[in-house]
């Protein structure tokens, strides 16, 4: 069983960012591998609350796990593409250990982040908005293909910036270490190395192809699938689909953000669809069988006798698939009166037989009391404000 985050580092679920970043920092300190040699139990407990951070300091992220907790994130069971959890991401947080430890354990522990030592460089996350039809949005689409414009790795030297048959050195003048100290008064300081750059390496023969860079510009096809349920602002990951890193770095990811055209017949909230309906108005009096359009073809919908002229219809399952989680929102359709604008003189005849035979019916005296309940809840209504 996973741990609950908030648990994990010890913070209430209202915790704001700077208490979040106080926890983990306070936990990171005590449980961080140097401090803890050997220790397999501070290890993993280091990396949960690595894991933990990473998710509640991304405010979308956070959401998803207030929400769906950790099956929303992408973990066992959880929704596909969307939100998977990243070692990677370690890196951009590494700045707040970073003063303290030097930076690198990221890498070491997990697998992925910076490494320093090599001098690659992570490339970076790319955006691309993609806007569907209100059809698409709800049943997916199977194969989209999108033409990227990003920066690939190398073909000559294979990312590696160097030319064929030659290797990237050790910098002579920081020894690899990608720093060198600098002296300012009483204190002494780290700073990137000017001949690497802070990489570490230097490459005596840059490639010619991409002088040196590891990586040139491309335009790439990039497909994926739209799954059934997004909807406006939705993101989806696609990983390693962003920009290649600089002399053989682990590739950025791809991130597909979504916008949903209106449809003019539906009102979208999250998975559940809104549609004004128009009914005559004898089908409210004497109850019968409603044929309705839904997204999923069209349906039949029993009416009662004696309908109210405001009734809400719903239809169970015939809204929006759900993203994370199983099955589909609902459909509502709101009843409205339909007053046709004109009649065939035949049934005005009929209208208006069935007016003064309702006329006929109702005692003046009762109409009076109705005026009066109404005009005396208006007054009374007007009381209570004030
Ligand atoms: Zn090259
Ligand atoms: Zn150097």
């Amino acid at each position: 069983m996973k741990r609950d985050y908030y648990e994990v580092l010890g913070v209430s679920k209202e915790a704001g960012a700077d208490e979040l970043k106080k926890a983990y920092r306070k936990l990171a300190m005590e449980l961080h591998p140097d401090r803890n040699p050997g220790n397999k139990e501070a290890e993993e407990k280091f990396k949960e609350a690595a894991e933990a951070y990473s998710v509640l300091s991304d405010a979308e992220k956070r959401k998803v796990y207030d929400q769906f907790g950790h099956a929303g994130l992408g973990g066992a069971g959880g929704g596909g593409q969307q939100f998977q959890f990243d070692p990677g991401q370690f890196a951009d947080f590494e700045d707040i250990l970073g003063s303290f430890f030097g930076g690198g354990i990221f890498g070491d522990l997990f697998g992925g982040g910076r490494r320093k030592s090599g001098g690659e460089e992570r490339g970076s996350d790319l955006q691309y908005n993609l806007k569907l039809s209100f059809q698409d949005a709800i049943f997916g689409k199977d194969a989209v293909e999108l033409s990227i414009p990003r920066l690939e790795a190398c073909d000559t030297c294979h990312g590696s910036g160097c030319e064929a048959g030659t290797r990237a050195e050790t910098c002579p003048q920081c020894r690899g270490a990608g720093q060198v100290a600098v002296r300012q008064g009483f204190f002494q300081m780290l700073a990137p190395c000017p001949r690497c750059e802070g990489r570490g390496r230097i490459i005596p023969k840059p490639c010619k192809s991409c002088h040196g860079e590891g990586r040139v510009h491309r335009k790439s096809k990039v497909s994926f699938k739209v799954p059934a349920g997004v909807d406006r602002g939705t993101r989806l990951r696609l990983q390693n689909q962003g920009e290649a890193g600089r002399f053989g770095g682990r590739t950025g990811d791809l991130y597909v953000v979504f916008d949903v055209e209106q449809d003019t017949r539906y009102e979208r909230d999250g998975s559940d669809l809104h549609r004004r309906l128009e009914v005559h108005w004898p089908l409210l009096v004497t109850g019968g069988t409603l044929e309705v359009e839904t997204p999923y073809g069209p349906d039949k919908v029993k009416l009662a006798a004696g309908t109210p002229a405001d009734h809400v219809v719903k239809l169970v399952n015939a809204g929006v698939p759900r993203l994370q989680g199983s099955g589909r929102g609902d459909l509502y359709l709101h009843l409205r009166v339909a007053v046709p604008k004109s009649l065939s003189a035949e049934q005005r005849e009929l209208v208006e037989q069935l007016r003064r035979s309702l006329e006929g019916e109702s005692d003046p005296a009762e109409d009076e009391g109705f005026l009066a309940k109404v005009f005396g809840s208006e007054k009374g209504k007007k009381k209570k404000r004030k």
